[in-house]
């Protein structure tokens, strides 16, 4: 099979103009917006001129596998499911992306195709409270972003997709409340690492069974490394054998990834807030390069290609669209009165790490004054927010560990993690100093990437035990990251002893749950025994208090 020519750009209204004549009666039905008429006889000659010439390269192309002439799907074009993300008061994003072959590139035509989206208030879609249709195009390899407006605050809505005379399974999401609300409880969790390689997402399963509303996703939602003999983890689920580099690579390793059962209930069953960590671009990557590889424009070329298969395929709104190597990551989210979420970037703008980023005794380095972790306008934008925040719990999410913590083994030297905030010790002084004198009101720094759960006091930039403590961080364990792990064993029993500000190490794996009212945080570290075998089940194998107004957390 050749592929199709790719055809004259067409106008979204003659797309909308194809598929509506080619539409079921019964999908009309449901239309709220009717395709709108061309103006004027030229124009309305133009766009029918644009449609014929898609239906023609969609007959005789590929789409010929995947869907019947006349824009319908042979098979199902939502393998990868469906999502919905950043939740605000009146509105949520919906994504999708058309694949009805997503490990052959998608298996789409190299042409526009209409997808119709509607809102409702109830599971079977009958009380529809927004629809409309959009476009997938190929250069955004046929996924869709909806930024649904109109909304009422603070309740589920359930959604769903059609394209080409298939329909997509009907996902659940919810608002947040509204600004000024005074939100008596919010339920949210937060995930990141979920190697495919290393085991089943049945955390990702538990994860849909909850009751929450919304989920942030911390990163490493990919693996971008080939599969290597002998790693250290377990390949229970081995990659394609080469490492992502191009935009086709990215691509197929999300199609990988977002084809799974679990994942896929997961994003079907609540909001996610997104952010990248490394390894969605390369192992420990920051700023314009990674350890051992490339920097400058070759790795820029890199970051592009790994930043455009991000967008892609995560329910971000336009905001987040990369412009080449450049992509805001960083950006905040409001829950009432209740919860400030500011969303952090600790890769893109950060100096590069002391040692490598290795895990590797002090260094003078890593006090570098002059070394950034948000760089310059992240900072600023962050400081302003908090500043400004009248939020009874101001959330900074982001990637890597917040707190000083030596992984030294035995009674050996203390070691630290150069790649972790560890390396930027100056810079987290100045974070941790700034919420101390500026007086923000309960501070809750969130992160992934240790692949197994802490909850710590932050106290000042040093590991100092009679320090104050001027905030709380939870550390998400790995989604499958490692393959199973041990709650404890004698490294972690060794690491809490030679860190008294750290309240719990835990090395299973899982998620954080947190209940957050207006007195309390409350965090549930929900663990699985297992995950290189499907279908464990999920339990709380530690619960933490944080009371509003004295940071540090509690055993419960
Ligand atoms: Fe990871
Ligand atoms: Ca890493």
């Amino acid at each position: 099979m050749t592929a199709a020519p790719v055809p004259p750009v067409a106008t979204e209204r003659a797309i909308r103009a194809i598929v509506g004549a080619g539409h079921p009666a019964h999908e009309l039905d449901l239309a709220m917006t009717p395709p709108p008429a061309p103006s004027d006889a030229l124009t309305r000659r133009r766009l029918l001129g644009a449609a014929a010439a898609i239906l023609a390269s969609a007959g005789l192309g590929p789409l010929g596998c995947a869907a019947a002439p006349g824009g319908r799907f042979r098979d199902d074009p939502f393998t990868l499911g469906v999502a919905s993300g950043d939740p605000w008061s009146d509105g949520v994003v919906l994504w999708t992306r058309l694949a009805p072959d997503p490990l052959a590139g998608g298996g789409m035509p190299a042409v526009p195709v209409p997808v119709r989206w509607e809102v409702a208030e109830d599971a079977a879609m009958r009380r529809l409270a927004a629809a409309g249709e959009t476009v997938a195009r190929p250069e955004d390899a046929h996924a869709v972003h909806v930024e649904v407006g109109g909304l009422r605050p603070g309740r589920p809505y359930h959604y769903r997709f059609t394209a080409g005379g298939a329909a997509s399974e009907i996902a659940r999401t919810r608002t947040a409340p509204a600004a000024e609300a005074s939100v008596a409880t919010l339920r949210f969790a937060s995930c990141g690492c979920q190697s495919y390689e290393s085991g089943f997402y049945t955390a990702l399963r538990r994860l849909a069974e909850e009751e929450l509303d919304f989920v942030v996703h911390t990163g490493d939602y990919i693996y971008e490394g080939a599969r290597r003999p002998g790693r250290r983890w377990p390949a229970v689920r081995p990659h394609p054998d080469h490492d992502c580099v191009t935009l086709e690579q990215y691509r197929l390793r999300y199609a990988l990834y977002k084809a799974d059962p679990d994942l896929r209930a997961a994003h079907a069953a609540h909001p996610f807030l997104c952010v990248f960590d490394d390894h969605e671009v390369a192992n420990d990557w920051g700023g314009d390069g990674a350890p051992g590889g490339a920097r400058g424009a070759a790795f820029l070329a890199r970051r592009a290609a790994a930043f455009r298969a991000y967008w892609e395929h995560m329910p971000l709104r336009r905001a987040q669209r990369p412009a080449g190597a450049a992509l805001r990551l960083y950006r905040r989210l409001a829950f009432g009165r209740l919860v400030s979420l500011n969303l952090c970037d600790t890769r893109q703008y950060r100096t590069p790490p002391p040692c490598a980023g290795k895990i590797a005794e002090r260094c003078a380095a890593d006090s570098d004054p002059r070394a950034r972790m948000l760089g310059r306008d992240q900072s600023r934008w962050l400081a302003d927010g908090l500043a400004r925040s009248h939020a009874r719990w101001n959330v900074i999410a982001q990637q890597v560990p917040m707190m000083a913590f030596d992984r030294g083994t035995g009674s050996g030297p203390a070691r630290h993690n150069m790649d972790a905030w560890d390396g930027y010790r100056a810079a987290r002084g100045r974070l941790l100093r700034f919420l101390a004198a500026a007086e923000i009101a309960n501070p809750v720094v969130l992160a992934g990437d240790l692949h197994r759960a802490a909850a710590a006091a932050l106290a000042g930039g040093a590991p100092d035990p009679a320090a104050p403590a001027l905030a709380t961080e939870f550390v998400n364990t790995s989604i499958s990251s490692g393959g199973d792990g041990r709650a404890i064993t004698r490294t972690t029993r060794n690491w809490l002893a030679r860190n008294p500000h750290v309240g719990f190490i835990g090395g299973l794996r899982g998620y954080c749950r947190f209940t957050v009212t207006s007195d309390a945080w409350q965090t549930d570290f929900r663990v699985l025994d297992r995950v290189t075998v499907a279908g464990a089940p999920a339990r709380t194998g530690a619960s933490f208090a944080v009371e509003a107004g004295r940071p540090g957390a509690v055993g419960a």
